[in-house]
């Protein structure tokens, strides 16, 4: 049986523990010493195969998921990951964002799910972006259109964010990159599904008067040349846009798993988020037998990691079986 899901997470996962560390290194550092593959200790000094806040809360994600869509439950799992520890690799939190955490106090202070992502212009890290992936499994198993040719999924995309990350920059990056994936797991030619998922997420959002003044943030990566954009202009910090266009840029200029992630890596700073914003694009479309077994074999709790993925794959791909 095919497992999208696990392509998708364990491209993510893997990638987020190549950067977990080195990251907040910078590109002139890296350039001289790169990483070529799974490092030991570095910036929190974990053991190699140490994924960080990005696969937890996909996971959170994930596993709320395979039961349905509910964003209470899955504010009650990103608690369990900030205060108990859970859905991580060592029982220990080391690495969040500030707007999920400021996010997460609001929901432990009693608001609602939908009310506790940050709105103001600096609520725009790439914190939910980092972790939005999930949710295409669960839109392509419960609509038959696609995810930018339904409002109602789109709103899925989009409140999903904003449990963490409210603002319309944040909204857009995820819908973007929920497209672009959705497309991926297609099987058209890379640069072909990356371009396509793009544009129809654009598509969408010119629709609305609203979104127009922060679609103007997502302009360069919507232009048929932005592959061709030279690296020292690709910013690879922890600013939404930035994350999303490093990934996307990673995606393009690469021809494998391996050499899509280490890119991502070796592009410095937000080396984690990077990486896993690319990995999971890179996983869905090249595939989980892509990625490195000497990689894999290290992934700490990748038995508890793979085992939520294949649950959720179960279920969507009953779902899409009985459509
Ligand atoms: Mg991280």
């Amino acid at each position: 049986m095919s497992n999208i899901v696990l392509d998708g997470i364990m491209g993510l996962c893997v990638a987020d523990a190549l950067g977990v560390p080195v990251e907040f290194t910078g590109r002139e550092v890296l350039r001289k010493s790169p990483v070529t593959g799974m490092r030991s200790f570095g910036t929190y000094n974990q053991p190699a195969g140490t994924w960080s806040d990005d696969t937890s809360m996909t996971l959170c994600l994930t596993d709320s998921l395979s039961k349905g869509l509910d964003y209470n439950d899955i504010m009650k799992r990103f608690i369990m990951w900030f205060k108990e520890g859970k859905y991580t690799p060592h029982g220990e939190v080391f690495d969040v964002g500030n707007a999920t955490r400021k996010a997460l106090k609001r929901f432990l202070s009693g608001s609602t799910p939908l009310e506790c992502g940050g709105l103001s212009d600096h609520d725009n890290g790439n914190g939910s972006l980092m972790r939005i992936l999930p949710t295409v499994y669960y839109l392509r198993a419960n609509y038959d259109t696609e995810i930018t040719e339904n409002e109602e999924a789109m709103e899925i995309i989009h409140n999903v964010s904003a449990l963490t990350h409210a603002h319309k920059r944040s909204l857009i990056a995820c819908g973007i990159y929920c497209s672009v994936a959705a497309t991926l797991i297609g099987s058209m030619e890379l640069s072909t599904a990356v371009s396509l998922g793009i544009n129809k997420a654009v598509e969408f959002y010119r629709k609305y008067e609203e979104y127009s003044d922060e679609l103007s943030h997502y302009k360069r990566l919507n232009n048929e040349s932005f592959a061709s954009v030279p690296v020292e202009e690709i910013k690879s910090s922890g600013y939404v846009v930035d994350t999303l266009e490093a990934a996307v840029w990673c995606l393009l200029n690469s021809n494998n798993y391996k050499e899509c992630v280490l890119m991502a890596v070796n592009l410095g700073e937000d080396t984690d988020t990077v990486a896993a914003v690319a990995g999971g694009l890179a996983g869905l479309y090249y595939g989980y037998d892509s990625i490195p077994q000497e990689w894999l074999s290290v992934i700490v709790r990748r038995d508890f990691v793979e085992g939520i993925c294949s649950k959720l794959n179960e279920v969507v791909s009953l779902k899409e079986e009985t459509k």
